[in-house]
């Protein structure tokens, strides 16, 4: 881990739906020395998403002939998709003299724990199974599969959280990105902790219960497909 002071890749993974966009967004709001990593991918761009700004958009051949070419200091394939994080992202921090801030699964987060070593990964949690999928479902466009395979990645995912430096619960916004800035500024956030087993128990327990017979997901496909 990184010495306080001097600027280090920041890694943020979490399930999806726990909140890390939004806390990446503020976190870079008030900090003006922390860059986003603009990841390569071969997914297809979202509405709204620009080339270069939100993900180097590019094909499969040219996803591998980066890969190959040692273009990337990570890469991993993430819902039938690749991605990756170019190299020279972390050369243009490190000669601006940035935190880089990398939004990336968990795949990813343990090859940055390998090769950048001064790198501090932090793991997002949502408060609760109820929470996750409310954030989840709260877009209203989900299938009842798609949902259910989104839950069962994140079970996945949240099963990986003690592997991290630090785990931040976003339950109130404002607190967590406290906590995310006390990570960039050297200081201990105030929810780390060795309770985080019982609390990554406590929350699979809890979205399998929002997977069970009398849950949402459920209640969604009895109405059957949009
Ligand atoms: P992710 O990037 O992890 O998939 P987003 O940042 O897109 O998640 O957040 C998913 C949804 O949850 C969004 O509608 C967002 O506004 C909402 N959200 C994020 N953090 C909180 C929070 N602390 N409290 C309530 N809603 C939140
Ligand atoms: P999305 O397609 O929704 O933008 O991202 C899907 C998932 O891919 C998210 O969990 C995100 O963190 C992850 N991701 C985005 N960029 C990278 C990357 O460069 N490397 C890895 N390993 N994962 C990434």
């Amino acid at each position: 881990m990184s010495e306080a002071g001097a600027p280090f890749p920041l890694v943020l993974s979490a399930p999806s739906g726990a909140g890390k966009s939004t806390l990446a967004s503020m976190l870079r709001q008030r900090n003006r020395d922390v860059a986003f990593s603009v990841s390569a991918t071969t997914r297809a761009p979202r509405p709204g998403e620009v080339d270069g700004v939100h993900y180097h958009f590019v094909s499969e051949p040219e996803f591998l002939r980066m890969r190959d070419a040692g273009e990337l200091i990570e890469w991993a394939p993430v819902h039938q998709n690749y991605y990756g994080t170019p190299v020279k992202e972390l050369h243009r921090a490190q000669a601006r003299g940035e935190h880089l801030l990398m939004d990336i699964d968990v795949q990813g987060a343990r090859q940055i724990r390998e090769r950048v070593p001064e790198a501090v990964l932090v793991f997002i949690l949502p408060p609760s199974g109820r929470a996750l999928v409310q954030r989840l479902a709260g877009r209203g466009t989900e299938s009842a599969d798609v949902l259910e395979r989104r839950l069962r990645n994140a079970e996945d995912e949240i099963r990986a959280a003690p592997e991290f430096d630090f785990v931040v619960v976003n339950d109130r916004l404002e607190r967590a990105v406290d906590d995310l800035e006390a990570v960039l500024r050297g200081r201990k956030p105030a929810r780390r902790g060795p309770e985080i087993e019982a609390t990554v128990a406590r929350l699979c327990a809890e979205v399998e219960r929002e997977l069970g017979p009398d849950g949402p997901v459920e209640r969604l496909r009895q109405k059957g497909p949009r």
